[in-house]
C-alpha cells in the first residue's frame, strides 16, 4: 500500500470499519472524488471483523429506524455494483417472549415496528416452532417476527463499500494512524500522521471504540466507554439450516442466529465488564480478548434452555470482543461542538454493522450539506455536555448500559449508576420531601414526590403507581401553586453591539423588542425547520439571555456561536450555572409572590411576557413572566448561591397558599393539556413552525431576513403536507406510553411525538401527525382518528386549540 498521501484532500475519514467505509463510500459517491480513509492497521481489523452481523431494522427513532433500513438495502445491492460479496441473506428474525412483560415489550415493539413501516406479525409459539423447528417454543407465549430481517459478512460489506469508494475516487492508506490534528482557530484544518500531513476541509472520526482517544487528539470529548461483549460459536448442528429465523430471546439476555451449519449464541448479559483501552494492546489488528467461560456459564444455561442441541454440540469458540457503548445507547455523529469540520461517527452500541450503511449515507450529507436530512438529534454529539464526558461516570455508567440492551424498560425507571453529579442546589431539600429523581443531561430532576417513604417503586405499563402523587401535583398547578425547579434548563447570555441584529438574523421572531420583553422565538435552519426554541428575554439594549431546553444547551450554544459572521461584534457565554430557576406557577402564585416581595405584581404592571429584576424573600431574581404549565406564573432565575435562602421564603411561605413541590411529570402533563409543543419531540430541524403550529413563533413580515425565511414563504405559497395537532384519547382507560400510529379511516396517516395522561381532562392526551390531503381545519375537527397502543386502537379525537384553556386566558390573567 502506498504511503505517498496526498498533502490536500476534501475529507478525510479516520477508520477502516463497517462506520469509516461506508462514510468514505457516500462520500465519494456524492462527488467528493479526492477523499481519503486512512486507516492505522487493515480494513476491518478494529471491531467490524469478529461482528455477529446482524441487521435488525427496529431502532429507537424513526430516523435511526430509517438508517437501518437503508444500510439492509444497500448490503443487498453492493454485490450487483462492486462485484464483491456482502454475504446478504434475510431469514428473518424472531423475538420471543417467555414472560407477560417481555409478551407486553414486543407487542409494543410491534406497534412501533409498524408505525416506522416494518412489516412485523405476532405469531404464536406453534408457529414460531415451524419458522425454526430447532427452538423449544412450548414455554413461549408469543414471538414478533419480522420476516425481512438480515445478516451479512461485515468483512464483506467494507470490501465492497471500499471497492465502491475507489471506483468512485476515493484513496485508501493502511497502516497509516493519525496521531494529531491541525487546527487553526475554531477549525480542523488537517490531520498529523508519521508519513506527513494532510491538510483537509473536514475529518470525519470513524475510529469506533477509539474514538474517545482520537477526539481528545483534537481536544474534544467523546462520552463514550467500551465493554466486553461476547458470543459463542458451535460445530455444525444435524438439522440447522441457514434460512432458520435469527432470535433474540430477551428474557435469557441472548440473541442466536445460524453459523456455518451450527449456532452463534451471543449475549447482552446483566454484569458486563467494563474495558479500559488501557487493557487493549495498543495497535494490534484483529484482536480477541480473553474467553471467561464462568462469566458465559448464566447465559448458556438459558441458550440451552431454547435450544436443547446447544446442550451436545461441540464448541468452536467463546469469542469475546471489545465493543463501545455511550450513556444513552445511541451512536455519536455530527460536527463537534464548537469547532469546525470535525464529525463525529463512532461509539455504535452494537450496532454499528446494521447502522453503517445508513450512517455513511447521512454522514455524506451532514457533511456536504450542513445537515443531515432526518432528524438525527437522538445520535447528536451535541446531545451531550462536557462534565458527562468523565471517565468515572463512563466506567460505572456503560456495563448497565449494556445490561439494559434488552431489558423491558417500564415508565419512570433509570440508571441506576453515575447518578447524583449533576445537582440543582436545593438537591438535598428535594430529596428529604421524597423526590424521585430522573436524570437528563446529567441534571438530577424530580419527576414527582413521593407521599410515603418506600425507596423502591413498582414499575409497570399503563397507569403508574404514582398516578395520585402525580395527579396531586398536577392539580396544584391548577388550581393553588405548584413549586418547579427548572434550574436544569440552558441559559445562554448574548452580549454585544451587534446582539440585536444578530438575533434578527437568527431568529425567526422579532428579537427588536424593548429591554424587559420576553420573546418565544424559533431557530431555523435554511429550510425552515426548526433547530431550536428558545424565550429570549431582553435585558438591556446589548444584551439578551436566552433560555432552552436542559439537553439543548449544548448545541444551541453551537449554533449561535457559529452563526456569527466575522467581525460581527456578539458573544454567547453559557451561564446555565449562575442562576437556579424556581418556576411558581398557578392561580395563587400571585399572592404567594406579594407576600414575598415588594414588587408590583399586578398584571397591568408586570403582564405576561415580561422580566424585571426583583426581590423575593432574603433574595434577589429575574422573575420571568412566562409558564409552560400554561397558569398564571412566573420563572425566578436566582443567582445560584442564593437559591437555597429564595427556596427556603417560599417554602415557609407558601403552605397558606397551598404551595406543592412538582416535578417534571406534572410539568409534561401540564404542558400536554396546553398542547405546548416540546423541542426533540414534537418539534425539530426537519419539521417547520407552519407544520407544527408554531406560525406564532415567526415574524415573516420583520424587516430584516432572517435564516430560513425564503423556504417558509415557499411553504406557505405551496402549503403543508402534514399538520402537527392535538389528540385526547375517547376511551379515558387508553394510556399512551410515547410514539404511536395514528389512523384515519383505518389508514396509518401519521404518529404521535408525546404523550401524556391529562389530569385536568381525565383522559390522556397527545401531540401527533397527520399527513396525506385532508388537512383542513373542518376535515381534521370532523374526522375521527384512532391510535394503536400496543396492539390495540384507541379513538381519540383531533384537537387544534388546546383541549384546556383554548385562549390562554389562565396564563395572562
Ligand atoms: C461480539 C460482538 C458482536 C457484535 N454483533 C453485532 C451485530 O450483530 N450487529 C451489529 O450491527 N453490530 C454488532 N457488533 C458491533 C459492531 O461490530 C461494531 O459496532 C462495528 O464494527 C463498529 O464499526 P466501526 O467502523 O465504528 O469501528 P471499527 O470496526 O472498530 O473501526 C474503527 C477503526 O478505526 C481504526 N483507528 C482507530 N484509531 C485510529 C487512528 N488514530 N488512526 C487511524 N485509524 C484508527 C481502528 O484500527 C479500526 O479499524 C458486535 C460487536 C461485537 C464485539
Amino acid at each position: 500500500m502506498s504511503k505517498e498521501i496526498p498533502s490536500r484532500t476534501s475529507v478525510v475519514v479516520i477508520g477502516g470499519g463497517a462506520v469509516g467505509c461506508s462514510v468514505l463510500y457516500h462520500l465519494a459517491k456524492s462527488g467528493l472524488s479526492d477523499c481519503v480513509l486512512l486507516e492505522r492497521n487493515q480494513l476491518t481489523s478494529g471491531t467490524t471483523w469478529h461482528a455477529a452481523a446482524l441487521v435488525s431494522p427496529l431502532r429507537s427513532s424513526a430516523a435511526l429506524t430509517e438508517m437501518a433500513k437503508y444500510s439492509a438495502r444497500l448490503y443487498a445491492s453492493l454485490e450487483a455494483e462492486t462485484g464483491q460479496s456482502t454475504g446478504w441473506r434475510a431469514p428473518g428474525h424472531l423475538n420471543v417472549a417467555a414472560t407477560e412483560a417481555r409478551l407486553e415489550q414486543i407487542r409494543q415493539a410491534a406497534t412501533l415496528s409498524r408505525t416506522f413501516g416494518i412489516e412485523v406479525e405476532m405469531i404464536g409459539p406453534a408457529e414460531a416452532k415451524k419458522l425454526h423447528p430447532l427452538m423449544r417454543t412450548d414455554d413461549l407465549k408469543a414471538a414478533l417476527y419480522t420476516p425481512h430481517s438480515g445478516r451479512v459478512d461485515p468483512s464483506g460489506i467494507c470490501q465492497a463499500m471500499a471497492k465502491g469508494a475507489k471506483a468512485a475516487g476515493a484513496r485508501i492508506f493502511e497502516e497509516m494512524p493519525v496521531t494529531g490534528f491541525l487546527r487553526e482557530g475554531d477549525r480542523v484544518v488537517g490531520v498529523a500522521t508519521p508519513f506527513g500531513e494532510i491538510r483537509c476541509d473536514a475529518v470525519v472520526n470513524c475510529a469506533g471504540l477509539w474514538g474517545r482517544q482520537v477526539a481528545g487528539m483534537a481536544g474534544l470529548a467523546a462520552p463514550m466507554f467500551a465493554c466486553e461483549h461476547f458470543y459463542l460459536l458451535t460445530e455444525p448442528i444435524p438439522g440447522m439450516s441457514a434460512d432458520f429465523p435469527m432470535v433474540r430471546d430477551g428474557d435469557a439476555y441472548l440473541y442466536i442466529r445460524e453459523d456455518v451449519g451450527g449456532l452463534l449464541v451471543g449475549c447482552f448479559e446483566p454484569n458486563p465488564k467494563p474495558l479500559s483501552l488501557e487493557r487493549l494492546p495498543r495497535d494490534q489488528a484483529f484482536m480477541l480478548l480473553d474467553e471467561d467461560w464462568e462469566h458465559f456459564e448464566p447465559m448458556m444455561a438459558g441458550a440451552i434452555n431454547r435450544f436443547p442441541a446447544l446442550e451436545s454440540a461441540g464448541v468452536r469458540t467463546l469469542l469475546n470482543g471489545p465493543e463501545s457503548f455511550t450513556l444513552d445507547n445511541n451512536p455519536l455523529m455530527g460536527e463537534a461542538p464548537g469547532v469546525q469540520g470535525f464529525y463525529f461517527a463512532c461509539a455504535m452500541n452494537s450496532a454499528g454493522i446494521a447502522l453503517a450503511g445508513g450512517v455513511g449515507q447521512v454522514m455524506a450529507e451532514w457533511i456536504l450539506k450542513g445537515r443531515p436530512n432526518a432528524d438525527l438529534w437522538p445520535a447528536d454529539v451535541r446531545r451531550f455536555a462536557r462534565i458527562q464526558d468523565n471517565t468515572r461516570t463512563l466506567v460505572q455508567r456503560i456495563p448497565e448500559v449494556l445490561a439494559k440492551h434488552f431489558d423491558v424498560n417500564y415508565p419512570g425507571q433509570d440508571y441506576e449508576t453515575a447518578r447524583g453529579v449533576r445537582r440543582s442546589p436545593i438537591y438535598a431539600e428535594q430529596q428529604r420531601r421524597g423526590a424521585w429523581f430522573l436524570q437528563t443531561g446529567g441534571w438530577e430532576r424530580p419527576a414527582f414526590y413521593r407521599q410515603d417513604d418506600k425507596q423502591t417503586l413498582p414499575f409497570r405499563f399503563g397507569k403508574p403507581a404514582w398516578f395520585e402523587e402525580w395527579a396531586g401535583e398536577h392539580r396544584a398547578a391548577r388550581e393553588a401553586v405548584a413549586l418547579f425547579d427548572q434550574t436544569s434548563f440552558g441559559k445562554l447570555m448574548i452580549t454585544g453591539a451587534d446582539a440585536e441584529s444578530f438575533l434578527q438574523r437568527v431568529c425567526a421572531n422579532d428579537m427588536a423588542v424593548p429591554p424587559g420583553r420576553v420573546v418565544y422565538t424559533s431557530i431555523l435552519n435554511e429550510a425552515g425547520g426548526i433547530e431550536s426554541d428558545l424565550t429570549v428575554t431582553r435585558l438591556a439594549g446589548d444584551r439578551y439571555l436566552a433560555v432552552t431546553g436542559t439537553l439543548q444547551t449544548v448545541r444551541d450554544l453551537d449554533w449561535l456561536t457559529k452563526s456569527r459572521r466575522e467581525g460581527e461584534h456578539v458573544s454567547i457565554i453559557d451561564v446555565t450555572s449562575a442562576w437556579a430557576v424556581l418556576g411558581l406557577h398557578g392561580p395563587r402564585s400571585r399572592a404567594l409572590l406579594e407576600r414575598l416581595s415588594e414588587a408590583d405584581w399586578a398584571n397591568e404592571k408586570f403582564p405576561f411576557g415580561t422580566a424585571r429584576e426583583v426581590e423575593v424573600g432574603p433574595g434577589v431574581a429575574l422573575a420571568v413572566r412566562i409558564s409552560y404549565p400554561g397558569e398564571l406564573g412566573w420563572e425566578l432565575y436566582v443567582p445560584t448561591e442564593l437559591a437555597a435562602a429564595v427556596y427556603e421564603a417560599i417554602v415557609d411561605t407558601g403552605a397558606e397558599f397551598g404551595l406543592r413541590h412538582a416535578g417534571t411529570l406534572a410539568m409534561g402533563s401540564l404542558r400536554m393539556e396546553k398542547l405546548f409543543r416540546s423541542w426533540g419531540h414534537d418539534i425539530g430541524p426537519t419539521v417547520t413552525p407552519l407544520e407544527a403550529g408554531l406560525a406564532f413563533s415567526v415574524a415573516l413580515g420583520k424587516k430584516q431576513p432572517f435564516v430560513g425565511k425564503d423556504a417558509l414563504l415557499r411553504q406557505k405559497e405551496a402549503g403543508v403536507t402534514r399538520r402537527l395537532v392535538g389528540f385526547t384519547f375517547n376511551d379515558e382507560e387508553a394510556f399512551p406510553l410515547g410514539t404511536h400510529p395514528v389512523f384515519r379511516h383505518g389508514a396509518l396517516v401519521g404518529e404521535t411525538t408525546s404523550v401524556s395522561y391529562g389530569h385536568t381532562l381525565g383522559r390522556a392526551v397527545a401531540l401527533g401527525w397527520i399527513r396525506g390531503p385532508e388537512l383542513s381545519r373542518d376535515a381534521i375537527l370532523s374526522d375521527v382518528f384512532e391510535i394503536e397502543i400496543a396492539g390495540v386502537r384507541y379513538r381519540a379525537t383531533a384537537c387544534l386549540a388546546p383541549p384546556y384553556d383554548p385562549k390562554g386566558s389562565r396564563m395572562r390573567s
